[in-house]
């Protein structure tokens, strides 16, 4: 690895090109007269009509090519790409409950309320083509399970807006099989031919050189080189896992944690990597009918096959305020992981806890930007048990479900492995993700000693530094985080630039 001196400056250096990202740099470049540079370690495959892997396109599976690692557990999975995980991710899109908002207005002020978010949840929707599910994606499966979340008195509701528990379907940023990804939607032709705006890709971040209160640089890794990028101010959007490692690489962090890994502190900052809250589930395999397997079929001949594209957003006893705080996801199709042999399918439900209390942690393992960090999610380990509870409570909804004649004819449960059998087990052995992690540099209220950040996402201690990303969201919110990661993106790109 060779050195190589600081390149020229440029007013605004975007640390990570994924989601946030990319609506950082588009929106910045929008005045010309601001230069902007987007650092990303992965690969950029060009617009969208460029040479883009199939399997990155192709809205129907979940690609696992440009990932940060491959063989791990699944919690780890995140996009090593321009788009970032918007282009490995299941494109759905839903909007979180009010409450939410709320408590995110108390600690960031009124940008972050409900009524605040408003215009750039409106202006992102647009910008990524946010749209219904075609009728013709739906399965039977999915159609027959809000059927039968109808019996049982949840309402039709949508998904991409304020709301309350109900059945519907979310918004959707894939178009006919097309997976449009956040590099596809803000950083098209014609933003990427402003002579004012510059992508790096295949260049990693390694740490933030600070001195005196302020970023004096940056220092990435690029084809074996390592130089220093300078900017008047830097934006860290490497996503839930990637920006605490870059701020605890650098010196901002829990001091003690720091001398451990031989970093030496700049900033003690005892929240960066704590409070990392992912949304666990478990998922309830069902034995398709013929009749399932051969609808199932017919859709796959004709190219329509989606595993999920429904959803029953439900309360359970922990929640009581008209807001939810579990996702059922019906799901229908090839198996996410391995295989069936030709017109056998799986299905069954993934019962997810999205407001769960358990909080997890990310840590270096060492200094080397090449070492993968240690990310512990902490899936149901909150001493009162709650999260496991309200996991109970979803695979009891599950049950009342299957009770629905709509479903019978579809799918039988698998002996030892219905919902009821689930939740009498313990659960922690079966967990899965949604892949929703939040939370590693929390922006909160002034004094609070867990806050990284504030609510224009400024660095605590750092003048020049802002965190913009999925993980300056100081609570997971009851929804999948693509939409509310995006609205908060364009909401800071006006506080940046105004
Ligand atoms: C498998 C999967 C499925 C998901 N499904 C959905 C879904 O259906 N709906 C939904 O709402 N959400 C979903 N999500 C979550 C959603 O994708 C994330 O919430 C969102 O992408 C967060 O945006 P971000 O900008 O914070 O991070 P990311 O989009 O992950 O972007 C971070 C970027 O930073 C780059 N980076 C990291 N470290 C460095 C470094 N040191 N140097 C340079 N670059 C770096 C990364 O390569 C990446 O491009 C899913 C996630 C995964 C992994």
């Amino acid at each position: 690895m060779t050195d190589t001196p600081a390149r020229a400056g440029s007013d605004v250096l975007v640390l990570g090109g994924g989601v946030a990202g990319c609506v950082l740099a588009a929106r910045l470049s929008e005045d010309p007269g601001r230069t902007v540079r987007l650092v990303e370690a992965g690969p950029d495959y060009g617009p969208h009509l460029h040479d883009w892997p199939d399997q990155v396109r192709n809205a129907r599976a979940l690609p696992r090519g440009d990932v940060w690692e491959r063989n791990t557990p699944v919690h780890r999975i995140r996009g090593r790409i321009l788009g970032g995980s918007s282009c490995i991710n299941g494109a759905w899109n839903t909007w979180p409950p009010g409450p939410d908002l709320d408590a995110w207005a108390r600690l960031g002020g009124p940008r972050w309320s409900e009524e605040g978010l408003e215009p750039y949840r409106l202006r992102a929707i647009d910008r990524m083509r946010l749209h219904a599910v075609p009728d013709h994606e739906i399965s039977a499966w999915s159609r027959s399970v809000v059927t039968a979340a109808a019996e049982l008195g949840y309402p039709e509701v949508d998904m991409g807006a304020p709301g309350g528990p109900g059945h519907g379907t979310p918004l959707l940023n894939a178009v006919d099989g097309l997976r449009w990804n956040a590099a596809f939607a803000y950083l098209d032709e014609e933003v990427r031919a402003r002579p004012n705006l510059t992508v790096l890709a295949g260049a990693t971040v390694d740490r933030l050189d600070i001195a005196d209160g302020r970023v004096r640089g940056v220092v990435v890794e690029a084809d074996g080189r390592r130089e220093t990028l300078v900017a008047d101010e830097y934006l860290l959007a490497c996503g839930t896992f990637g920006s605490p490692a870059v701020l605890l690489r650098s010196g901002i962090g829990p001091a003690a944690h720091l001398e451990a890994v031989g970093v030496r502190p700049t900033a003690d900052l005892p929240g960066v990597g704590a409070n990392l809250v992912d949304q666990p589930g478990a998922f309830v395999p069902m034995a398709p009918t013929d009749e399932l397997n051969a609808s199932l079929a017919a859709k796959e001949a004709t190219g329509d096959l989606y595993v999920n594209r429904t959803l029953v957003r439900a309360a359970s006893e922990y929640c009581t305020d008209g807001s939810w705080d579990l996702h059922i996801v019906p799901t229908a199709g090839p198996p996410l992981f391995g295989k069936l042999p030709p017109g056998q399918y799986e299905a069954g439900f993934s019962v997810l806890v999205m407001k769960p209390v358990s909080r997890g942690r990310v840590r270096l393992r060492s200094a080397d930007p090449a070492e993968a960090p240690e990310i512990d999610p902490a899936f149901l380990t909150d001493p009162q048990g709650r999260d496991a509870a309200v996991l109970r409570t979803g695979l009891g909804i599950v049950e009342r479900l299957l009770e629905s004649t709509a479903l019978k004819h579809l799918a039988v449960p698998v002996p030892g492995q219905s919902a009821s059998g689930l939740a009498a087990q313990d659960l922690r052995g079966r967990l899965g993700t949604y892949w929703h992690p939040v939370g590693t540099c929390a922006m909160g209220a002034e004094g609070d000693p867990m806050a990284v950040a504030d609510g224009a996402g400024r660095v605590r201690g750092v003048s020049n530094l802002r965190v913009v990303d999925a993980s300056l969201l100081p609570t997971v919110p009851a929804a999948n985080p693509q939409l509310p990661v995006l609205a908060v993106a364009e909401m800071l790109a006006d506080v940046v630039g105004s």
